[in-house]
Order: C-alpha cells, then structure tokens, then sequence
C-alpha cells in the first residue's frame, strides 16, 4: 500500500493496520485540502459556464424576444445544452430554466426562449 496522498505516495510501512490509507493526519489533512481545492475549482467551472449559457440566452431574447428563432443560432454559440438550473410548465410547453431565463425547443429546431 501506498500512501493517498497524492504528493506524498511512500509506501506505507508493512507494520502498518491494513486499513490505513495514510502515512500519518498530515497526509490525510493535506489530502483532503486537495479535494477541497477540486471540488471548488469545479464548481467555479460549472458556475463560470452557467454565466456564459444565461449571458447567451440573454443576448437572443434582446434579439428574438419571446419569438421562434432558429436552434442553429444558439448552436454556432455553442450553447451547452447539459447544463440547467430548473423546469418549469408554462403555456403547455417544457421550459428549461438556466437562472431567469427558460427555454424550449420545438421539433422544427425553433426554439423560444422567455424571461422569468
Ligand atoms: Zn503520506
């Protein structure tokens, strides 16, 4: 067995409980420190990228309004269609909500987007 963490990895001594991931706390503190630093680091990304979708869908719904547009649009921009903040039912249709914006796309690729 080697040691977890990830900038220490010595092997740990055989005399060692089986169980132990370990060299010491110190290595296990500092382990844990690096998942912290990760866990942040991603959670700024997903934010960071939540920002570029609303400020995309903010941009056509200056342009389009509450109209039909073509999908393609918000394709050339690469919209990320993975990431969303809710659903919400509203004039019959599935919205897709990311922050106060919601949109839906219609099997014609047009797509509508409103703002809440
Ligand atoms: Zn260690």
């Amino acid at each position: 067995m080697i040691c977890s963490y990830r900038f220490c990895q010595q092997e740990l001594p055989s005399w060692l409980n089986g169980n132990r991931r370990y060299c010491n706390d110190e290595c296990n503190y500092l382990e844990r420190l690096e998942r912290e630093k990760e866990k942040n680091l991603s959670k700024k990304k997903v934010l960071a990228e939540l920002n570029r979708i609303q400020t995309l869908l903010r941009k056509c719904h200056v342009q389009y309004g509450s109209s039909l547009f073509d999908v393609n649009v918000l394709r050339e921009q690469h919209m990320n269609w993975t990431i969303i903040t809710g659903i919400s039912k509203t004039e019959g249709c599935e919205f897709r909500i990311i922050g106060s914006y919601a949109y839906v796309v219609f099997d014609d690729n047009q797509i509508k987007i409103i703002q809440l």
